[in-house]
């Protein structure tokens, strides 16, 4: 739409689409909103909105993910995690631990990572794990210290849902839902974290593809929530001297194709603790809108993903080393 284009003018144009039969998308930006219309198998052509009150052009998308696509929507999203913005200047920085373990483990590692500059506290009450035998996470008592957690540091949560049940119960809690890897293509869960208009942090599955990747985030789009942050956490390759390989030349090609933030995982990107600090400048120098680590107070009693949390005092250095980074990138940290 024009710069100048009412409210009224939008609405103009998605009663159109929907008169054809059409699903229309509305997504305001900073300058100017853009309206994604879906749904047209190539009988609607763009006279049927050219000339509506408002309206600047009308593109034909040629990607088969459309909302998600640069094209669509040329300006950067920022997405409001309770309140943090993501995809801005800033870069956001999403720390703690890889499970929420107990009251106090959680809340030591909140305040450690709040007093040392993060954004946003990071923690999984519901684990994916490798193994039916290993710690599968607190359930809604891990929710709530969360909830507790954010009172105290005022940290905005993310945290991870697994399935289609939990996540009204996860939304009821959480600040951003996370998508894992695992689920990166659970349509039914991306349909359904989509609808509760929660932001949504999706990690690309470890064998995905980036077109999967953002048809993915798709999936949340077309639920009418424009709120997702993607996340590259490493893909399996033959190189077994890390967990996964962190595939940085992810971050640029999205920043070409989708108006979307991307932050990166180097700890699940990783796996060893010595290669996160590492990777976290790097992730930063090659543009990606934040990183999310995982950090523990005593990591060899982690009860997941110990080898690659860092301590505070790591995070620490963490901070420190990223902040020359951005600002030679032109972001501030
Ligand atoms: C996590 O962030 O705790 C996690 C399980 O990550 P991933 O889905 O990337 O493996
Ligand atoms: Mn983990």
């Amino acid at each position: 739409m024009d710069r100048s284009a009412t409210g009224e003018d939008v609405g103009r144009v998605v009663a159109a689409a929907e008169r054809l039969g059409l699903k229309a998308h509305p997504i305001p930006g900073a300058q100017r909103t853009a309206v994604g219309i879906t749904g047209n198998k190539g009988a609607v052509g763009p006279g049927a909105f050219e000339s509506l009150p408002g309206v600047l052009e009308v593109i034909r998308v040629s990607h088969p993910y459309k909302l998600v696509s640069r094209e669509f929507h040329p300006e950067d999203t920022i997405v409001s995690v309770g309140g943090v913005p993501v995809g801005g200047t800033r870069i956001v920085v999403i720390a703690g631990p890889c499970a929420v373990e107990t009251r106090e483990q959680t809340l030591t590692i909140a305040r450690e990572v709040k007093a040392r500059g993060a954004d946003l506290l990071r923690g999984g009450a519901y684990k994916p794990r490798t193994s039916p035998y290993a710690f599968q996470g607190l359930a809604e008592e891990g929710l709530k210290i969360l909830a507790e957690a954010r009172e105290a540091t005022g940290l905005p949560v993310v945290t991870e849902v697994l399935d289609t049940e939990t996540v009204d119960l996860v939304a009821s809690y959480a600040d951003c839902l996370q998508v894992g890897a695992r689920n990166m293509q659970n349509f039914e869960l991306l349909k359904k974290a989509g609808r509760t208009g929660k932001p949504v942090l999706l990690k690309r599955g470890m064998s995905a593809t980036l077109e999967e990747f953002l048809l993915a985030a798709e999936y949340v789009l077309s639920e009418g929530n424009p709120n997702v942050v993607l996340c590259e956490r490493g893909i399996r390759t033959f190189s077994d001297f890390t967990r996964n390989t962190l595939d940085l030349s992810v971050v640029p090609a999205v920043e070409r194709l989708s108006h979307l933030p991307i932050v990166v995982d180097p700890s699940h990107g990783t796996g060893r603790r010595d290669k996160v600090v590492p990777m976290s400048r790097a992730s930063i120098a090659a543009g990606a809108d934040g990183i999310a680590v995982e950090v523990h107070h005593k990591p060899a009693e982690a009860l997941s993903d110990g080898p690659q949390a860092l301590t505070p005092d790591m995070f620490s250095e963490l901070m420190d080393q990223i902040r020359p980074i951005a600002a030679a990138v032109g972001r501030t940290a």
